[in-house]
Protein backbone atom coordinates (compact mmCIF):
# COMPACT_ATOMS: atom_id res chain seq x y z
CA UNK A 1 0.00 0.00 0.00
CA UNK A 2 1.17 3.74 -0.31
CA UNK A 3 1.45 5.51 2.79
CA UNK A 4 3.08 9.06 3.22
CA UNK A 5 5.81 9.30 6.01
CA UNK A 6 7.67 11.23 7.62
CA UNK A 7 11.26 9.92 7.41
CA UNK A 8 13.02 13.22 9.68
CA UNK A 9 11.31 16.05 11.46
CA UNK A 10 11.72 19.37 9.80
CA UNK A 11 11.34 17.72 6.27
CA UNK A 12 8.56 17.23 3.77
CA UNK A 13 6.39 13.48 3.67
CA UNK A 14 7.31 10.60 1.39
CA UNK A 15 5.23 8.61 -0.25
CA UNK A 16 6.51 4.82 0.14
CA UNK A 17 5.08 0.94 -0.85
CA UNK A 18 4.36 -0.66 3.00
CA UNK A 19 3.16 -4.09 3.20
CA UNK A 20 -0.75 -3.68 4.30
CA UNK A 21 -0.94 -4.36 8.42
CA UNK A 22 -2.59 -7.40 9.22
CA UNK A 23 -5.04 -6.86 11.96
CA UNK A 24 -4.96 -9.02 15.42
CA UNK A 25 -7.83 -10.77 16.19
CA UNK A 26 -9.64 -7.97 18.39
CA UNK A 27 -8.81 -5.21 15.95
CA UNK A 28 -10.31 -4.24 12.13
CA UNK A 29 -8.39 -3.38 9.03
CA UNK A 30 -10.23 -0.16 7.21
CA UNK A 31 -9.57 0.88 4.14
CA UNK A 32 -9.25 4.76 4.56
CA UNK A 33 -11.16 6.78 2.33
CA UNK A 34 -10.45 10.31 3.49
CA UNK A 35 -8.42 11.47 6.43
CA UNK A 36 -8.71 15.19 8.12
CA UNK A 37 -5.51 17.11 8.43
CA UNK A 38 -5.24 19.55 11.46
CA UNK A 39 -2.99 22.90 11.49
CA UNK A 40 -0.94 21.62 14.56
CA UNK A 41 0.22 18.84 12.45
CA UNK A 42 2.63 20.92 10.31
CA UNK A 43 4.05 22.74 13.50
CA UNK A 44 4.78 19.06 15.08
CA UNK A 45 6.61 17.55 12.16
CA UNK A 46 8.47 21.01 11.98
CA UNK A 47 10.01 20.38 15.45
CA UNK A 48 7.40 21.96 17.22
CA UNK A 49 7.54 19.68 19.92
CA UNK A 50 11.36 20.67 20.95
CA UNK A 51 10.28 24.47 21.96
CA UNK A 52 6.35 24.36 22.91
CA UNK A 53 4.52 21.06 22.35
CA UNK A 54 4.85 17.27 23.92
CA UNK A 55 8.13 16.07 24.28
CA UNK A 56 10.26 14.19 21.72
CA UNK A 57 9.45 10.73 23.82
CA UNK A 58 6.15 11.45 23.11
CA UNK A 59 6.64 11.14 19.72
CA UNK A 60 6.44 8.35 17.32
CA UNK A 61 9.26 6.29 15.93
CA UNK A 62 10.44 7.64 12.12
CA UNK A 63 9.97 6.70 9.20
CA UNK A 64 5.99 7.68 10.64
CA UNK A 65 2.57 7.80 9.64
CA UNK A 66 0.62 10.36 10.94
CA UNK A 67 -2.87 11.55 10.32
CA UNK A 68 -5.07 12.19 13.22
CA UNK A 69 -9.08 12.19 11.77
CA UNK A 70 -9.40 8.74 9.44
CA UNK A 71 -12.94 7.57 8.38
CA UNK A 72 -13.23 4.90 5.53
CA UNK A 73 -14.76 1.19 5.36
CA UNK A 74 -14.38 -1.81 7.17
CA UNK A 75 -11.90 -4.32 4.92
CA UNK A 76 -11.43 -6.88 7.06
CA UNK A 77 -12.54 -7.99 10.99
CA UNK A 78 -10.45 -10.00 13.45
CA UNK A 79 -11.66 -12.95 14.39
CA UNK A 80 -13.11 -11.52 18.34
CA UNK A 81 -14.82 -9.25 16.50
CA UNK A 82 -18.59 -9.38 16.53
CA UNK A 83 -20.50 -5.80 15.60
CA UNK A 84 -18.64 -4.45 13.15
CA UNK A 85 -18.67 -6.17 10.02
CA UNK A 86 -16.47 -5.40 6.39
CA UNK A 87 -18.29 -2.93 4.43
CA UNK A 88 -19.37 -0.89 7.62
CA UNK A 89 -18.59 3.45 6.82
CA UNK A 90 -16.58 4.20 10.08
CA UNK A 91 -14.44 7.24 11.40
CA UNK A 92 -11.73 5.67 13.74
CA UNK A 93 -11.36 7.56 16.87
CA UNK A 94 -7.88 7.70 17.57
CA UNK A 95 -8.35 7.38 21.10
CA UNK A 96 -6.10 4.59 22.25
CA UNK A 97 -5.61 3.87 26.29
CA UNK A 98 -3.92 1.03 27.83
CA UNK A 99 -7.50 -1.02 28.75
CA UNK A 100 -6.06 -2.39 32.09
CA UNK A 101 -5.29 0.95 34.44
CA UNK A 102 -7.74 1.54 36.98
CA UNK A 103 -8.94 4.88 35.27
CA UNK A 104 -9.85 2.92 31.81
CA UNK A 105 -11.30 -0.08 34.29
CA UNK A 106 -13.79 2.02 35.69
CA UNK A 107 -15.19 3.15 32.34
CA UNK A 108 -12.52 6.73 32.05
CA UNK A 109 -10.23 5.46 28.98
CA UNK A 110 -9.65 9.60 28.27
CA UNK A 111 -8.00 10.08 31.63
CA UNK A 112 -5.79 7.22 31.40
CA UNK A 113 -1.85 7.69 32.45
CA UNK A 114 -0.94 5.75 28.83
CA UNK A 115 -3.07 8.55 26.66
CA UNK A 116 -2.05 8.21 22.97
CA UNK A 117 -3.93 9.60 19.93
CA UNK A 118 -3.00 7.15 17.02
CA UNK A 119 -1.26 9.00 13.97
CA UNK A 120 -0.08 11.46 16.41
CA UNK A 121 1.88 11.33 19.31
CA UNK A 122 0.83 10.36 22.92
CA UNK A 123 2.36 8.90 26.74
CA UNK A 124 2.89 5.30 25.77
CA UNK A 125 5.39 4.18 23.19
CA UNK A 126 4.20 0.65 23.63
CA UNK A 127 0.61 1.91 22.40
CA UNK A 128 1.99 3.88 19.78
CA UNK A 129 3.98 1.08 18.18
CA UNK A 130 0.89 -1.53 18.86
CA UNK A 131 -1.31 0.77 16.28
CA UNK A 132 1.49 2.37 14.18
CA UNK A 133 -0.69 3.74 11.21
CA UNK A 134 -2.17 7.44 11.49
CA UNK A 135 -4.96 8.23 8.53
CA UNK A 136 -2.30 9.31 5.46
CA UNK A 137 -1.88 5.61 4.51
CA UNK A 138 -4.44 3.27 2.52
CA UNK A 139 -5.15 0.65 5.11
CA UNK A 140 -4.79 0.98 9.04
CA UNK A 141 -5.74 -1.59 11.76
CA UNK A 142 -7.51 -0.38 14.69
CA UNK A 143 -9.22 -1.40 17.95
CA UNK A 144 -13.28 -2.62 17.70
CA UNK A 145 -14.27 -0.51 20.49
CA UNK A 146 -12.50 2.92 18.62
CA UNK A 147 -14.83 2.84 16.01
CA UNK A 148 -17.74 5.07 15.12
CA UNK A 149 -20.35 3.99 13.24
CA UNK A 150 -21.20 6.31 10.16
CA UNK A 151 -24.77 6.38 8.60
CA UNK A 152 -24.57 6.81 4.82
CA UNK A 153 -26.11 10.81 4.82
CA UNK A 154 -22.69 11.58 6.23
CA UNK A 155 -19.67 11.78 3.77
CA UNK A 156 -16.51 10.56 4.69
CA UNK A 157 -14.80 14.22 4.00
CA UNK A 158 -17.33 15.86 6.71
CA UNK A 159 -16.78 12.98 9.36
CA UNK A 160 -13.16 13.78 9.21
CA UNK A 161 -13.68 16.64 11.25
CA UNK A 162 -15.17 14.59 14.13
CA UNK A 163 -11.96 15.41 15.98
CA UNK A 164 -12.75 19.10 16.66
CA UNK A 165 -16.43 18.42 16.88
CA UNK A 166 -15.84 15.33 19.44
CA UNK A 167 -13.53 17.70 21.16
CA UNK A 168 -15.99 20.23 21.91
CA UNK A 169 -19.03 18.01 22.25
CA UNK A 170 -16.79 16.17 25.12
CA UNK A 171 -16.47 19.62 27.08
CA UNK A 172 -20.11 20.89 26.43
CA UNK A 173 -21.62 17.44 27.70
CA UNK A 174 -19.63 17.90 30.99
CA UNK A 175 -21.15 21.80 30.86
CA UNK A 176 -24.27 21.01 30.08
CA UNK A 177 -24.79 23.23 27.25
CA UNK A 178 -28.06 23.02 26.13
CA UNK A 179 -31.57 25.33 26.58
CA UNK A 180 -31.95 28.00 29.20
CA UNK A 181 -28.15 28.22 30.03
CA UNK A 182 -26.19 30.91 28.51
CA UNK A 183 -22.68 29.41 26.55
CA UNK A 184 -19.79 31.73 25.47
CA UNK A 185 -17.15 29.92 23.05
CA UNK A 186 -14.04 32.15 23.26
CA UNK A 187 -12.55 32.06 19.90
CA UNK A 188 -15.57 31.01 17.86
CA UNK A 189 -14.61 31.61 14.54
CA UNK A 190 -11.47 29.04 14.34
CA UNK A 191 -11.76 25.26 13.32
CA UNK A 192 -12.57 23.97 16.91
CA UNK A 193 -14.66 27.48 18.29
CA UNK A 194 -16.95 27.05 14.61
CA UNK A 195 -17.63 23.56 15.67
CA UNK A 196 -18.23 24.00 18.79
CA UNK A 197 -21.50 26.65 18.05
CA UNK A 198 -22.35 23.81 15.54
CA UNK A 199 -22.58 21.04 17.99
CA UNK A 200 -23.80 24.01 20.70
CA UNK A 201 -26.87 24.52 18.15
CA UNK A 202 -27.47 20.16 17.82
CA UNK A 203 -27.04 20.11 21.93
CA UNK A 204 -30.37 22.98 21.83
CA UNK A 205 -28.74 25.65 23.00
CA UNK A 206 -30.51 28.97 23.23
CA UNK A 207 -27.98 31.55 24.34
CA UNK A 208 -24.29 30.89 22.22
CA UNK A 209 -21.73 33.85 22.44
CA UNK A 210 -19.15 33.83 20.70
CA UNK A 211 -15.62 36.10 20.93
CA UNK A 212 -13.76 36.31 17.58
CA UNK A 213 -11.40 38.59 15.91
CA UNK A 214 -12.64 38.48 12.16
CA UNK A 215 -15.28 40.53 11.69
CA UNK A 216 -16.58 38.99 8.39
CA UNK A 217 -16.17 35.58 10.08
CA UNK A 218 -18.64 36.64 12.82
CA UNK A 219 -21.24 38.04 11.24
CA UNK A 220 -21.09 34.84 9.00
CA UNK A 221 -21.32 32.68 12.33
CA UNK A 222 -24.05 34.59 13.84
CA UNK A 223 -26.07 34.73 10.31
CA UNK A 224 -25.97 30.63 10.90
CA UNK A 225 -28.24 31.13 13.96
CA UNK A 226 -29.53 34.68 14.53
CA UNK A 227 -31.62 34.42 17.13
CA UNK A 228 -29.22 31.97 19.15
CA UNK A 229 -25.95 33.59 18.38
CA UNK A 230 -24.23 36.53 19.62
CA UNK A 231 -20.90 37.90 18.76
CA UNK A 232 -17.97 40.36 20.03
CA UNK A 233 -15.14 41.21 17.99
CA UNK A 234 -12.27 41.24 20.55
CA UNK A 235 -10.06 43.44 19.39
CA UNK A 236 -10.58 46.71 21.38
CA UNK A 237 -10.91 44.37 24.54
CA UNK A 238 -8.62 44.34 28.00
CA UNK A 239 -8.34 41.90 30.32
CA UNK A 240 -9.80 43.45 33.58
CA UNK A 241 -13.12 43.26 35.12
CA UNK A 242 -14.40 46.65 33.60
CA UNK A 243 -13.84 45.10 30.00
CA UNK A 244 -16.04 46.31 27.32
CA UNK A 245 -16.39 42.54 26.88
CA UNK A 246 -17.73 41.59 30.28
CA UNK A 247 -19.93 44.28 29.49
CA UNK A 248 -21.23 43.03 26.62
CA UNK A 249 -21.29 39.47 28.09
CA UNK A 250 -23.11 40.70 31.03
CA UNK A 251 -25.54 43.09 29.27
CA UNK A 252 -26.71 39.66 27.29
CA UNK A 253 -26.81 37.98 30.59
CA UNK A 254 -29.68 39.94 32.59
CA UNK A 255 -26.47 41.28 34.12
CA UNK A 256 -24.91 38.10 35.65
CA UNK A 257 -22.59 36.87 33.59
CA UNK A 258 -22.35 33.66 30.86
CA UNK A 259 -22.90 30.15 32.61
CA UNK A 260 -20.39 28.96 30.91
CA UNK A 261 -17.20 29.56 28.49
CA UNK A 262 -15.51 27.09 26.04
CA UNK A 263 -11.94 28.59 25.48
CA UNK A 264 -11.23 27.68 21.76
CA UNK A 265 -7.89 29.80 21.29
CA UNK A 266 -5.35 28.82 18.87
CA UNK A 267 -1.23 28.32 20.38
CA UNK A 268 0.09 32.04 19.97
CA UNK A 269 -2.91 33.66 21.47
CA UNK A 270 -2.18 35.67 24.44
CA UNK A 271 -3.15 34.65 28.47
CA UNK A 272 -5.05 37.95 28.71
CA UNK A 273 -7.29 36.62 25.99
CA UNK A 274 -8.09 34.10 28.11
CA UNK A 275 -8.76 35.50 30.77
CA UNK A 276 -11.41 38.18 29.20
CA UNK A 277 -13.58 35.39 28.76
CA UNK A 278 -13.19 33.85 32.40
CA UNK A 279 -13.92 37.16 33.71
CA UNK A 280 -17.25 36.88 31.52
CA UNK A 281 -18.68 33.75 33.55
CA UNK A 282 -21.14 34.38 36.63
CA UNK A 283 -20.88 33.71 39.94
CA UNK A 284 -20.49 30.25 40.30
CA UNK A 285 -20.03 30.01 36.57
CA UNK A 286 -17.78 26.68 35.05
CA UNK A 287 -15.16 27.08 32.12
CA UNK A 288 -13.30 24.36 30.10
CA UNK A 289 -10.41 25.06 27.95
CA UNK A 290 -9.63 22.83 25.29
CA UNK A 291 -7.57 25.00 23.37
CA UNK A 292 -4.10 25.58 23.20
CA UNK A 293 -3.02 28.84 25.21
CA UNK A 294 0.65 28.10 26.12
CA UNK A 295 1.11 31.15 28.55
CA UNK A 296 1.04 30.70 32.59
CA UNK A 297 -2.69 32.50 33.60
CA UNK A 298 -2.80 35.59 35.74
CA UNK A 299 -5.30 33.81 37.42
CA UNK A 300 -6.27 35.19 40.90
CA UNK A 301 -6.87 32.67 43.02
CA UNK A 302 -8.66 34.77 45.85
CA UNK A 303 -11.46 36.17 42.87
CA UNK A 304 -11.24 32.08 41.91
CA UNK A 305 -12.55 31.43 45.24
CA UNK A 306 -15.06 34.11 46.10
CA UNK A 307 -16.87 33.85 43.23
CA UNK A 308 -17.04 30.18 43.31
CA UNK A 309 -15.40 29.65 39.66
CA UNK A 310 -14.30 26.34 37.97
CA UNK A 311 -11.81 25.74 35.76
CA UNK A 312 -10.75 22.62 34.31
CA UNK A 313 -9.00 20.98 30.88
CA UNK A 314 -10.60 18.50 28.30
CA UNK A 315 -9.02 16.84 25.60
CA UNK A 316 -10.50 14.94 22.85
CA UNK A 317 -13.76 12.77 23.52
CA UNK A 318 -14.65 9.42 24.16
CA UNK A 319 -16.07 6.92 21.24
CA UNK A 320 -19.49 7.44 22.54
CA UNK A 321 -19.88 10.62 22.46
CA UNK A 322 -18.44 10.08 18.67
CA UNK A 323 -21.70 8.02 18.13
CA UNK A 324 -23.76 10.72 19.59
CA UNK A 325 -22.39 13.05 16.96
CA UNK A 326 -23.03 10.45 14.48
CA UNK A 327 -26.81 10.51 15.34
CA UNK A 328 -26.99 14.12 15.24
CA UNK A 329 -25.72 14.35 11.62
CA UNK A 330 -28.12 11.69 10.39
CA UNK A 331 -30.75 13.51 12.11
CA UNK A 332 -29.98 16.99 10.89
CA UNK A 333 -29.64 18.58 14.01
CA UNK A 334 -25.73 19.03 13.35
CA UNK A 335 -25.44 20.59 10.30
CA UNK A 336 -22.23 19.54 8.58
CA UNK A 337 -23.21 20.82 5.15
CA UNK A 338 -21.50 24.57 6.26
CA UNK A 339 -18.03 22.68 6.58
CA UNK A 340 -16.16 23.85 2.93
CA UNK A 341 -14.17 21.00 1.97
CA UNK A 342 -10.64 21.47 0.54
CA UNK A 343 -9.34 17.85 -0.71
CA UNK A 344 -6.12 16.66 -1.29
CA UNK A 345 -4.64 13.70 -2.85
CA UNK A 346 -2.25 12.03 -0.74
CA UNK A 347 0.33 12.53 -3.06
CA UNK A 348 -0.02 16.57 -2.54
CA UNK A 349 -0.17 15.61 1.65
CA UNK A 350 3.01 18.58 2.29
CA UNK A 351 0.80 21.33 -0.18
CA UNK A 352 -1.80 20.37 1.81
CA UNK A 353 -0.28 21.21 4.81
CA UNK A 354 1.45 23.93 4.05
CA UNK A 355 -1.87 25.56 2.49
CA UNK A 356 -3.38 25.33 5.56
CA UNK A 357 -2.31 29.03 6.64
CA UNK A 358 -4.60 30.47 4.42
CA UNK A 359 -8.27 29.27 5.52
CA UNK A 360 -11.86 30.77 5.67
CA UNK A 361 -11.63 30.64 9.30
CA UNK A 362 -12.96 27.39 10.75
CA UNK A 363 -14.83 26.68 7.98
CA UNK A 364 -12.43 25.64 6.17
CA UNK A 365 -12.31 21.37 6.24
CA UNK A 366 -8.87 20.01 5.33
CA UNK A 367 -9.14 16.42 3.46
CA UNK A 368 -6.53 14.03 2.32
CA UNK A 369 -8.31 12.06 -0.13
CA UNK A 370 -7.37 8.44 -0.39
CA UNK A 371 -9.96 7.19 -2.90
CA UNK A 372 -7.58 7.81 -5.93
CA UNK A 373 -4.21 6.54 -4.57
ZN1 LIG B 1 -5.41 2.84 31.08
Amino acid sequence: MTAARLHKFGEPMRLDQIPIPEPRSTDVLVEVKACGIVPNLGRIIANFFETDGPSAKNMPPLPAIFGLDPTGVIARVGDQVRSIRPGDRVYVNPARSCGSCRMCRSGQPLDCPFFTLQGYFGRSQEIIKAYPYGGLCQFITAPQDGLVKLPDSVSFEAAARFGYLGTAYGAMKKLRVGPGRSFLINGISGMLGLNAAMIALAMGATKILGIGRNRALLNRIKALAPRQIEVFASEDAQAAPTDPLVAWAKSITNGQGVDTMLDCLPPGAPASAMMRAMYSLRRGGRAINVGAVLDELPLNAFWLMTNRIALEGSVWFSTGEGEDMAAMAAAGTLDLSILEHRVFPLSQVNEALASMENRNGGFSNFIVDLTGV
